[in-house]
């Protein structure tokens, strides 16, 4: 047969073989980079050429985006008919599959899926049925009951167990936990309800169940394969199992070293065991890596030589040359924050587009110092895997108050700051509000109003705050006596998990102590979205391009031309629930491959020698260990020395120090001085210090 697409010249051996194997189980186990999806994508594109009815094939990914993108990528070879591929995650598959079988075991065609806040909202229910919500005792909010039992069925593990584990503040809460649990099973069926992991647990059921319903999914899906499969969990693993079982065609790709989802229940060892479920699977392992440059890959391989459990091997490529990855040893978060922004806006000049740069790091508050260091910058960014430090609400909280300082009557604020109050409702707020409006030190004139006796003392304590925090202090110092007064009411708030938000108030304060007043320290973190003038200028020139920030776990699969990983200190990457725990560091370990082999061209590790701990000042920060099992594979960056490029006189270059220039998107400036032989550092009006590419930057003599 003739094919359209010329696969040999597409592929290289080994994933040509994968692609032209299309009956029978086939295993492709390989590393990072080395064309998993890519084999993947010509195998969906093969399959259809060779005339197999795209419905009739079967692609499961990990996010629906994936699965999306992949066939477009696959209509984009072929034809558009690859678009007609089902593909979709496990949940997806689970769901449409019980709308036809959920009868068989008592559902309706027309049950519905909880999502996640209606799971909330019918366990709020039940417990409030069940005479748990009354009580003066704090139990846990509906969203953490939910994730206890969600976690739960996911890992097959026992609730005690995962109360134990990641809840130990509500041990004592756990006999009415695993009563509520019974109830929420028995309304769930009674009510023809199933939430999300209901779905795969009750497909499974149907599946295991009934053999006819298997063989009719062979008929249904005659081919089947699977992406990030080391990430699946022990029910989906099965799963694939019944599905296949008709005619045993089914690929699946993944690389065990790249399992990062143990805590929700996957399990590597899947992989490995998959040539048992299903006897004569073809192995295929890829060792070519296309995506990094080689002193990239150096490292990533010298990463993955330390891990104590592995099957895959060394990867090589042909991509040679490349600059050895960066380790740059930062004085302190500030100075991280600032190295970044420095290095994207030269990536920049040098034509690399911003959506071509990301961010990576271990958890979400890690980023809230570049954050504001972006923004003041100009630097557009989105953030995936978390929440920006300015979208959460107990930073609102913080900054309500604040905000108050700067302007009592910011009515805004005010609302905010009162509803925290224990006794305040809306009703309540508003005829405050009305009150404080007209009074010339509001502040004072809580004092006097004339409170119900539930929030008196409230209130009298506000008052006292707001008299401290007019004292000149430092914003540090006002931050940290604001702690001791919301410190009840963080806790009350937010008490099921107050202790994980903790950690982004310690790092506000950390932030806060660079600044002067409470003013500056405001401006920045109002700073989004960056002004105006600028930031239209900018998106004149390159249409939304965004630089991206992400969290390890939500960058996986991905790539970029270049990629930072920051905050590479103990405790912060490896995490501190990592730390003491073998297991647990070995899937820390697995992360940092995820996050260094996401990098093409250009890889920088960064981490702060120093950090600010609140209540014990500056403290040194050790390096990660990841860092130190590297170290002969990175290059130690030194900043230039400044003082020296001032003397030197003009190299050969058309600017000089004191020059009028023009940029296209920064405006106005002036020449500063030249850095290197081909940099030129300009002072603009409007954006502040630049270090501009010669070659690259449009800069016109004014
Ligand atoms: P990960 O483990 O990170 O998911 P992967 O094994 O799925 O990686 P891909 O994302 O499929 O790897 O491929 C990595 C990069 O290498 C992609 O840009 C892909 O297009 C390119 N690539 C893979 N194989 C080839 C090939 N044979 N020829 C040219 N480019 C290739
Ligand atoms: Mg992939």
């Amino acid at each position: 047969m003739k094919y359209r697409i010329d696969y040999a010249s597409e592929l290289n051996p080994a994933q040509l073989e994968a692609v032209r194997n299309i009956l029978g189980p086939v295993l492709v186990i390989a590393g990072a980079g080395s064309g998993k999806t890519r084999t993947l994508v010509y195998r969906v594109a093969r399959l259809v050429e060779e005339g197999v009815p795209p419905e009739r094939i079967l692609l499961l990914t990990f996010t629906r985006k994936a699965a999306r993108e992949m066939l477009r990528r696959a209509a984009l070879l072929l034809d558009e008919k690859c678009e007609n591929v089902s593909g979709g995650t496990f949940h997806s598959l689970a769901h449409l599959m019980l709308r036809q079988y959920g009868h068989l075991i008592g559902y309706s065609r027309n049950f519905t899926i909880l999502d996640r806040g209606d799971a909330e909202d019918a366990i709020n229910l039940l417990r409030t049925a069940l005479g748990l919500a009354d009580r003066k005792r704090r139990f846990p909010r509906k969203e953490t009951i939910a994730s206890i039992f969600s976690m739960a069925v996911n890992k097959r593990i026992s609730l005690e167990e995962v109360v134990n584990e990641e809840y130990p503040h509500f041990l004592d809460d756990l006999e009415d936990l695993a009563r509520l649990f019974e109830h929420y099973v028995r309304y769930k069926q009674e009510h023809q309800l199933m939430d999300y992991d209901d779905l795969l647990v009750n497909w499974y059921r149907v599946l295991k169940g009934f053999p006819e319903v298997r063989r009719e999914m062979g008929r249904r899906f005659e081919f089947i394969m699977v992406d990030e499969y080391q990430d699946t969990n022990a029910l989906q693993a099965e799963i694939v199992r019944f599905m296949a079982e008709e005619h045993g065609n089914v690929m699946v790709v993944g690389d065990d070293s790249q399992s990062i989802y143990a805590f929700r229940g996957a399990n590597f060892k899947n992989i490995i065991e998959f040539p048992r479920l299903f006897p004569g699977t073809k192995i295929i392992k890829l060792e070519e890596n296309y995506r990094s440059r080689q002193p990239i890959l150096d490292l990533a391989n010298t990463v993955i030589e330390y891990a104590k459990e592995k099957y895959t091997k060394c990867l090589f490529t042909r991509r040679e040359g490349g600059a050895t990855p960066v380790l740059y040893k930062a004085r302190d978060e500030a100075d991280q924050s600032r190295f970044i922004a420095d290095r994207i806006l030269e990536l920049r000049e040098e034509g690399v587009p911003l959506s071509e740069i990301a961010v990576l790091f271990r958890s979400a508050y890690h980023s809230f110092d570049l954050e504001l260091e972006l923004a003041k910058r100009n630097i557009p960014f989105v953030k995936q895997g978390g929440m920006k430090l300015i979208e959460t609400a107990h930073i609102k909280d913080i900054v309500a108050h604040l905000r108050l300082l700067v302007n009592p009557y910011d009515m805004l604020a005010w609302n905010r700051v009162l509803l925290l109050i224990e006794g305040i409702g809306p009703k309540t707020s508003k005829r405050l509000m009305e009150y404080l409006k007209v009074e010339e030190d509001p502040f004072e004139a809580l004092y006097r109003y004339p409170s119900k006796p539930s929030f008196a003392k409230g209130l009298n304590e506000l008052a006292r705050l707001f008299g401290e925090l007019r004292a000149n202090l430092s914003p540090e110092e006002k931050l940290a006596r604001l702690y001791e007064y919301y410190e009840p009411i963080f806790e009350r708030v937010y008490y099921d998990d107050h202790p994980k938000r903790a950690k982004d108030l310690d790092q506000l304060l950390a932030i806060a102590h660079k600044y002067e007043t409470v003013e500056e320290f405001l401006a920045d973190l109002a700073l989004e979205p960056p002004e105006a003038s600028v930031a239209e200028v900018e998106a004149l020139e390159n249409e939304d391009e965004k630089l991206v920030l992400s969290t390890v776990h939500s960058a996986k699969g991905l790539e970029w031309h270049s990629v930072f990983v920051i905050s590479l200190a103990e405790g912060r990457f490896p995490s501190s629930y990592a730390l003491g725990k073998e297991e647990s560091i070995e899937e820390e370990r697995r992360l940092f491959y995820v996050a260094v082999t996401r990098a093409k061209e250009n890889l920088y590790l960064t981490y702060p020698a120093t950090y600010y701990a609140p209540g014990e000042g500056r403290i040194f920060s050790k390096p990660s260990r990841f860092l130190e099992e590297v170290k002969d594979k990175l290059n130690p960056w030194y900043e230039k020395d400044d003082s020296f490029m001032e003397d030197e006189e003009d190299v050969g270059s058309s600017f000089k120090p004191g020059e009028l220039v023009w940029h296209p998107v920064f405006g106005e400036g002036k020449v500063k001085r030249m850095a290197d032989i081909d940099k030129v550092v300009v002072q603009f009006a409007s954006a502040g210090e630049r270090t501009l590419h010669l070659k690259f930057a449009r800069l016109e003599r004014l």
